[in-house]
């Protein structure tokens, strides 16, 4: 602001304008009980308040509130910038924030520029705008296992099962808005379960989902491979979804599987238990054999994940940090505010 101190008694009272105050930032925060993105669906536009302007008697105006936007863990944060996406902050962990555009400055009222030979500075520097940004937001599944194999493997059909998650069976309207992820309880023990559905052809180069798909599967700790027991080559299926993983990413492809052969309720499929066996077999892996249909085998399996995830935790608490997270450096206010 621009003012004089004009008061009976007090002759040549000078410059009086106060600052403005500054904007405020919009923060994104990974919070507990944000379990999707839902709500920012079709949302155009995040402003945190403005700063209030500058009054009279050397007054500044008020600061900006910071506007917190909620968003589940496992959020990434890209900006966009044209066909790029450049990505700002990874929120894994409940309690992670980024400021992804930060308020801008009050300008300097006219109590700032009176100078011995300026004695009546009719000047004010206005403030520096906030920024804006175009983001991105992605929710990355975060479930210890996830559920490999072809279509109709049973990999939903043994999500529901083995917990309380109700994914549809068969047609699978998979969003990355909504993923569906259950949390089994093996007594002693809890993790969370995924089913990575669409694994086709070609995911690894974009046709179809799957390569959607698979990206959510890249912080599970471990796999479930699903094998259709009744398929007509197990053994095929088997490696051509190994095969898919591979060319979509290295570490992908090492992660440990847990071999299962499913659907061993079709009398069909008990019979040619011995044959799956021996093909299978040819990694040395043990293989659990299941129904997802009845139950068979579901409890045993899931003990011995539980069991296999306790041991991964302890061997990875050493060395695995938690992501890091972006926090621009703060404005360097004395560009800002000198002439
Ligand atoms: P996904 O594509 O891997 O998710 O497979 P779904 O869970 O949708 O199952 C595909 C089909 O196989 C459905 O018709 C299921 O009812 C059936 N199915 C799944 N598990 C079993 C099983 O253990 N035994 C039998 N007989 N059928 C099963
Ligand atoms: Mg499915």
């Amino acid at each position: 602001m621009v003012s004089f101190r004009r008061e009976k008694f007090v002759p040549f009272g000078g410059p009086y304008g106060g600052d403005g105050g500054d904007g405020g930032s919009v923060i994104l925060v990974a919070e507990p009980h944000q379990r999707t993105l839902a709500s920012f669906k079709g949302r155009k536009f995040i402003a945190a308040q403005n700063g209030g302007p500058g009054g009279n008697k050397k007054m500044s105006g008020k600061k900006g509130e910071d506007r917190y936007a909620p968003v589940p863990a496992g959020t990434v944060v890209y900006e966009k910038k044209g066909d790029e996406k450049v990505i700002l902050a990874d929120l894994a962990v409940e309690g992670d924030k980024v400021v992804v555009a930060r308020g801008g400055k009050g300008g300097w009222g006219n109590i700032h520029f009176a100078t011995p030979t300026r004695q009546v500075p009719e000047i004010a520097k206005p403030g520096k705008l906030g920024e804006e940004r175009e983001l991105i937001l992605e929710l990355k599944l975060i479930a210890d296992v996830g559920i490999i194999g072809k279509p109709n493997a049973g990999k939903s059909t043994l999500v529901s099962i083995a917990t309380k998650a109700k994914p549809k069976i068969a047609a699978y309207p998979f969003t990355t808005i909504e993923p569906v992820l259950g949390v089994v309880d093996v007594g002693w023990g809890v993790f969370t379960i995924a089913e990575i559905p669409g694994l086709i052809e070609g995911a690894h180069v974009g046709r179809g989902l799957g390569r959607e798909f698979l990206r959510h599967a890249e912080r599970t700790k471990l796999f479930i491979h699903l094998i259709d027991g009744s398929s007509s080559e197990p053994e095929k299926d088997w490696l051509q979804v190994n095969q898919e993983i591979k060319l979509y990413s290295r570490d992908m492809a090492e992660k440990e599987q847990i071999l299962v052969v499913n659907k061993i309720d079709i009398l069909q499929v008990k019979e040619n238990l011995p044959g799956i066996k021996k093909r299978l077999k040819g990694d040395g892996k043990e293989i659990y054999f299941i129904s997802a249909a009845t139950g068979e085998g579901v409890k045993e399996l899931m003990a011995y994940i539980a069991k296999r995830l306790n041991e991964l935790a302890n061997i990875v608490k050493e060395e695995e940090k938690p992501l890091k997270v972006f926090r621009p450096v703060p404005v360097d206010t004395k560009e800002t505010l000198t002439e």
